[in-house]
């Protein structure tokens, strides 16, 4: 693969490349739906750019469920399409980065033999819309094999379960990786970088002035297309085209939180009803389980961070009552949370959990193009439909879409055990740091870890060499960037995640030429960026006895 480096410490030459051509086409946004637009461009031999106005999947790309499917709740609400074409995509996404798509079987609990047999007539036209093979059909459980199985689950109130495929991801790092395969195209993509303003040349739009997250800097950007991907965002930023741009989207909150796993020891990834029939998963990760998600309109501002409730927490936590035999669980054992805003295209008269999930494109009065809706899992087929958007907006002919190749760390069979296992040194490595690093980096675990192959904190899994790859490999400016979205700490390291800001911003610090205070301040920053996500608790110990 050609150079895939994204390195934080090659600013100014970043910088310098984004003024000095003119590019066939400009991203605004690096989540998902961007960083494939810019991967599929690029491989068609675009000269493309991208600008992230934070850090790379700062957004909604960052909060999802973390799964690649093809939402077999939407088939119930007539979204058959959508669901093909997901289902479908969970494969693609697979093939790209096996590492990033792990197949993973999720279980559906069931009160009677009849409730088993609806969901399973449900599951069959799933499987048969995703093309799913032989060996990863459906399969149910009776109740010994549930207790042998999933013995946390209440066998009393649920003594049947159905298990199906489903493909966990880890989201922010997809996106890395697609923006990496985007950069090993051609693409020249920069975070911390905003649009702030559109330049015309008559009545088209012919680039954007962007600003400089981190000095200020003013720069203008020349592109003869834009492509507006900006999510949550996608209004605002159309307005710096369109005034008076009409409101299309709907916005609906949804909050995960974490607990650790021993409190709610599951083995597989399971799908529990909540008291208002929506259905909500939970997903064993590593040391810990998360639960998620809400899905409730939201009418505040577009903020990076929206906040999260204790009614969300309590309505997350409810269900775990009524599924399984665990010690009884409130707010406070909840050790990490976060909350993000899917960008829905409005449907009057529906709520947001009804609101189907499709991505619609719209061209503005100067050619801007906008995407918005959607869904992870479909990102490569949104990015198609874009480009064949720009095709019909340029009158130029494209060529062939491109398949789905590995992403960077994706080249391997799929088989993350027998990736772990061959980490140079593995044996010198805290249990469960090997198959963690090939979850996270897949092939490219090897080199971190010969960028430092001891742990952060001693015993932790959290390795030094990380640090070094965020920051020359991924474009990590931050220690928020470092801990929330590269090596995912904040979340899924929470017994360690204390002691590793100090010696993390220590080697960070060192690669960036951060001052003693400038240390302290990124420090500080994400212990008050934890503590506010987990403020909800201070309500807890108001409203309780
Ligand atoms: P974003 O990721 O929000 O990216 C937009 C980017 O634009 C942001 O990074 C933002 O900083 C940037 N930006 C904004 N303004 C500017 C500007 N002026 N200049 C430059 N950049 C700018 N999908 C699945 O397939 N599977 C799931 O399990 C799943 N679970 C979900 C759970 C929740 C709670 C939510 C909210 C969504 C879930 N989704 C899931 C949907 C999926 O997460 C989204 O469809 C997807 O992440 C949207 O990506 P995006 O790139 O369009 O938006």
């Amino acid at each position: 693969m050609n150079d895939t480096a994204l390195d934080a410490r090659k600013r100014r030459p970043l910088l310098d490349a984004l003024t000095e051509t003119e590019f066939d086409l400009l991203v605004i946004g690096g989540g998902i739906t961007g960083a494939g637009v810019a991967r599929d461009a690029a491989l068609r031999g675009l000269s493309v750019a991208l600008v992230e106005a934070e850090d790379f999947a700062a957004g909604t790309s960052n909060r999802s469920s973390k799964l690649i499917h093809g939402g077999l709740r939407y088939l119930a609400m007539g979204d058959v399409a959508l669901v093909r074409e997901t289902a479908l995509e969970r494969k693609a996404v697979h093939a790209m980065a096996p590492h990033l798509a792990e197949p993973c079987w999720m279980m559906v609990p069931a009160r009677s033999r009849a409730s088993l047999l609806k969901f399973m007539a449900g599951i069959t036209v799933y499987e048969k819309l995703g093309a799913v093979e032989e060996r990863d059909l459906h399969r149910t459980w009776n109740t010994a094999e549930l207790a042998r199985e999933e013995p946390v689950i209440d066998r009393e109130a649920f003594p049947f379960a159905c298990v199906y495929r489903e493909y966990l991801t880890d989201d922010a790092r997809l996106v890395l990786a697609t923006l990496r395969a985007a950069r090993a195209a051609g693409a020249v993509v920069a975070s911390q970088l905003r649009a702030e303003a559109m330049l015309r040349e008559g009545d088209r739009i012919h680039g954007i002035e962007a600003v400089c997250g981190l000095s200020g800097e003013r720069i203008a950007i020349r592109a003869r297309t834009l492509v507006n991907a900006t999510g949550p965002w996608a209004e605002e930023v159309a307005r710096l085209e369109q005034v008076d741009e009409e409101s299309r989207l709907h916005l609906s909150k949804g909050v995960h939180i974490v607990l650790p796993a021993e409190r709610l020891p599951l083995k597989h990834l399971v799908v529990m009803n909540t008291a208002d029939k929506r259905s909500i998963f939970a997903i064993p990760h590593g040391d810990t389980v998360y639960l998620g998600t809400t899905d409730t309109s939201y009418h505040g501002d577009r903020r990076l961070w929206p906040e999260i409730d204790l009614e969300d927490v309590t309505y997350l936590l409810e269900p775990i009552a009524r599924y399984c035999r665990v010690p009884p669980l409130g707010p406070e054992d909840v050790v990490a949370a976060w909350s993000g805003l899917r960008p829905l295209i409005a449907q009057p008269g529906k709520a947001a959990k009804e609101m189907s999930r499709k991505d619609e494109i719209w061209t503005g009065p100067g050619g801007m193009l906008t995407i918005a809706g959607g869904k992870l899992t479909g990102f490569r087929k949104m990015a198609e439909d874009v480009l064949d958007a720009v095709a019909r907006e340029t009158g130029r002919s494209l060529g062939a879409a491109p398949g789905p190749t590995p992403i960077p760390g994706g080249a391997f069979d799929g088989d993350l055990e027998a990736l772990a296992r061959r980490l140079p040194g593995v044996g010198n490595l805290p249990a469960g740091a090997p198959l963690r690093l090939a979850r996270l980096y897949g092939t490219e675990a090897a080199s971190v870890l010969e960028l430092g192959a001891e742990p952060l904190v001693p015993g932790g899994q959290v390795m030094l060499g990380e640090v070094d790859w965020s920051v020359s490999m991924e474009a990590a400016h931050s220690l928020e960037d470092l801990i929330y979205r590269r090596t995912r700490a904040a979340w899924f390291s929470p017994q360690e995640c204390a002691a590793l800001l100090e010696p993390a911003a220590r080697r960070m610090g060192a690669l960036l030429g951060w001052s003693e205070a400038e240390r302290a301040r990124q420090i500080a920053a994400v212990r008050a960026r934890i503590d506010d996500e987990l403020s909800f608790r201070e309500s807890a110990a108001v409203t309780s006895p």
